[in-house]
């Protein structure tokens, strides 16, 4: 118990130092609601701050360029009939994405929008760039239909499996990840470019926010693992930084770890619920290890703890 309280503390102190402001709300919740406080106040450097907030439109090679939209990141390919972007992510990185076009590509016009899932925060916003023909995944509109999607530019084609896509003389090839993150979810090779475009699937040096949402472990697993078989150099993912294919080997090589030490401590401790005390048994048998490996990456500490919570539970029932 001492052990987890040392530990802990240090999480949380660490969690005060990089906090920022309060919101209204925070300020009015009682001692007893502290943890509110540190848990929001902890987390939120992980989406904002030096070197993440702010645009950035870059060359990448003579075909894909790459703009940086705060914490979002998407590629523009550069083709004989016109551009292609893939993601949109909402109507305010769309326009300044728009406005970046126009400067690099006067007068060239978006003739592909692609969706790489369904996911809200990645499909917004396309009515900005006017492209020419908008492509998703064929359930796409399943899960559209079941929220408010307003704002969604509504796709002309629908693929499904993997497609190769083949426009103004640039391969593309769109390889569906099965059900990982959503059934919806493509990762695209570039053979000519030796480059892979990865949504919400694979940072460079940076941990996962929240556990990765909407993920299913068994077919993340094997999508990274599929990902990382392809012969290629650039590794662009739609967070933060892009990197090398060694970026990605990585981050599947930390995802493996931090399960499998979920596993351990689920096999020492018992699934969540048993008994007491094992949030902070499975925080002493995670923490350590994953410090001393990951301790220096982005957001380690930001999201331990959600992360952590994520791999017991989805280790426990097998998800
Ligand atoms: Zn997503």
């Amino acid at each position: 118990m001492k052990k987890v309280s040392i530990a802990l503390g240090a999480v949380l102190a660490v969690a005060l130092v990089v906090g920022c402001s309060n919101t209204t709300v925070l300020k009015t919740v009682t001692k007893s609601e502290t943890v509110l406080k540190t848990v929001t106040k902890t987390v939120e450097p992980y989406f904002h701050g030096p070197g993440i907030t702010g645009t950035k439109f870059e060359k990448l090679n003579e075909t894909v360029y790459t703009f940086h939209w705060n914490w979002y990141r998407n590629i523009v390919i550069a083709t004989n009939e016109g551009l292609v972007v893939i993601d949109p992510m909402n109507a305010e990185m769309a326009a300044a994405l728009r406005q970046e076009l126009d400067r690099v590509f006067p007068g060239k016009k978006v003739h592909t929008l692609i969706y790489s899932h369904y996911h809200l925060d990645h499909t917004k916003g396309g009515a900005e760039l006017s492209p020419e023909n908008v492509i998703a995944h064929k359930k796409s509109p399943v899960y559209w239909n079941a929220v408010d999607h307003g704002g969604v530019l509504e796709p002309t084609r629908y693929i499904e499996g993997d497609t190769v896509l083949n426009i103004g003389g640039v391969e593309i090839q769109a390889l569906y990840l099965g059900l990982s993150h959503t059934d919806t979810l493509y990762a695209f090779h570039l053979p000519q470019e030796r480059l892979v475009f990865t949504a919400d699937i694979g940072l460079v040096k940076a941990v996962p926010p929240v556990g990765v949402p909407d993920r299913y472990a068994p077919g993340y697993h094997a999508a990274m693992n599929r990902l990382i078989e392809i012969d290629f150099d650039t590794f662009v993912p739609s967070h933060f930084e892009y990197g090398t294919k060694q970026d990605l080997v990585d981050w599947r090589d930390m995802m493996e770890y931090s399960r499998r030490l979920a596993s351990e401590a689920i096999k020492n401790q018992g699934t969540p619920g048993v008994k007491g005390n094992q949030i902070g048994e499975y925080f002493d048998m995670l923490y350590k290890p994953m410090k001393e490996k990951y301790g220096h990456w982005h957001g380690f500490n930001q999201m331990f703890i959600l992360n952590l919570v994520r791999d017991v539970v989805g280790e426990s029932l097998g998800y």
